[in-house]
């Protein structure tokens, strides 16, 4: 089917155009990696996304990894082309460019031990941490006929040998996509979405994945639930923010 696809729609670089490839070896270098985070509430900057002492009051998740933004043209095309496609080509390359970005937060908490302070856990040790996606709701989904966060999840957590829990964690009320509604509206919109079956979260941390992130009440109602199950930690990361 793939093969057919690719006859018919040449596969080309959305970076330069160059044939046979989403984004080429040369266009997958220009992919822009934060190397600041904020706190999602205040905004104020920080090394790991973290909410700060205060925010967090408010708040349920523990903070929010982005590795790149949706201003650069090039990631917003491809997280575009992977939902229009859904071509696991390009869950790959999302993938690649979260572990990349990973990678980099380890490597300068290696450089500047200061910056080990506030660290979740997972950069540099995994102990007690499971990755899950960020689920859709049925209807959503048989629509759709992907997660395309969870092909995302699926790489991360094989490439870092974090174990993967899916179908635990549901979207359990449907709601209309939210790109067009303002961010109250979103929070009211989401309140209440997601439930939790299965087994207790008892001590477990997770990392949530999802492909963008904007305001985050979906990632903190997805941590609502979670910690209503005994999670100890939960942090969301993903490809990129804004959008
Ligand atoms: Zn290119
Ligand atoms: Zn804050």
């Amino acid at each position: 089917m793939n093969f057919i696809f690719d006859l018919l729609f040449p596969i080309e670089c959305l970076g330069c155009g160059k044939q046979g490839k989403w984004l080429c070896a040369e266009c997958l270098k220009k992919l822009e990696v934060n190397s600041r985070q904020h706190c999602l509430n205040c905004k104020i900057e920080n090394n790991f996304g973290e909410l700060c002492h205060e925010c967090k009051k408010n708040f349920y998740l523990d903070g929010v990894l982005a590795a790149g933004n949706y201003e650069d043209k090039l990631i917003a095309q491809l997280i575009k082309q992977y939902k229009y496609y859904f071509s696991k080509k390009i869950a790959d390359i999302l993938g690649d460019f979260l572990l990349f970005f990973l990678r980099n937060l380890n490597s300068q908490m290696i450089l500047l031990p200061a910056k080990k302070e506030n660290a979740p856990e997972f950069i540099g040790g995994q102990d007690n941490y499971y990755i899950m996606p960020v689920p859709l709701h049925k209807r959503r989904l048989r629509w759709r006929g992907f997660n395309q966060a969870e092909e995302i999840a699926k790489i991360l957590a094989k490439k870092l040998n974090i174990p993967l829990i899916l179908n635990q964690l549901s979207r359990q009320k449907y709601s209309k996509p939210q790109a067009k509604t303002d961010s109250q509206k979103r929070k009211t919109n989401i309140s209440g979405c997601f439930g939790c079956q299965g087994d207790s979260l008892d001590g477990k941390n997770i990392i949530l994945i999802d492909d963008v992130v904007t305001s985050g009440s979906t990632l903190n109602e997805c941590a609502k639930v979670l910690k209503e199950k005994g999670a100890r930690e939960v942090w969301g990361i993903c490809v990129a923010r804004g959008g």
